[in-house]
């Protein structure tokens, strides 16, 4: 992945959205449109802010301690959108580590699933990326990362499957390698 970062340029966006509108027949100039290229270019500022968002910012309040069992933090919410519709996808992030050495502030935790989720995504690589990226910046004994989401690109279009979840899971180190390690903090994250 690129790590070069390109602002969002809001008046593309907002030409982009007139054609749109033009496109599917609509008067441009009506009252209710008038504000709506606009709009929707701040929205896409905001959906896909984290483009522009270092991660790493958020990986500065790292703590020593010598506390070496799982730390997991669950029911985070998050929103994403899908990169092959530009439809949201919303739902939970369970996120657990074993600390080795050094903790990380808990809210960085969600700071750092939005960061990753507010880009053009697919859920199984943002699993991955955030797993992957906890993996480096903590070096843990390992990471667990499940998201479970609801695709507005398959809930109310195409195939119409509302209420549908999809589940993806990123295991690291010891959660990967060590079986019963795997499923405590899998049951630790479905607890309710
Ligand atoms: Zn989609």
């Amino acid at each position: 992945m690129s790590t070069k970062r390109k602002k969002i340029d809001t008046e593309r966006i907002e030409k982009a959205v007139q054609e749109i509108l033009l496109a599917v027949g609509e008067d441009i100039n009506r009252e209710g449109l008038l504000q709506t290229p606009q709009r929707v270019a701040r929205m896409y500022t905001e959906l896909l802010g984290g483009m522009n968002e270092n991660p790493e910012l958020h990986a500065k309040s790292i703590f020593t301690e010598n506390y070496s069992e799982i730390v997991l933090l669950r029911d985070i919410p998050f929103y994403s959108v899908c990169e092959h519709h530009m439809m949201p996808f919303i739902g939970s992030a369970h996120i657990a580590y074993i600390p080795s050495g050094t903790i990380l502030g808990v809210s960085k935790l969600a700071r750092i699933v939005d960061c990753f989720a507010r880009r053009l995504q697919i859920q199984e690589r943002l699993t991955c990326q955030i797993a992957d990226f906890l993996m480096e910046k903590i070096n843990p004994e390992g990471v667990s990362v499940v998201l479970e989401a609801s695709h507005s690109c398959m809930t109310i279009r195409g195939i119409k499957k509302a209420g549908s979840v999809m589940v993806t899971s990123a295991l690291r180190g010891v959660f990967m390698d060590d079986p019963k390690s795997r499923s405590e903090v899998l049951s630790l994250m479905h607890k309710k």
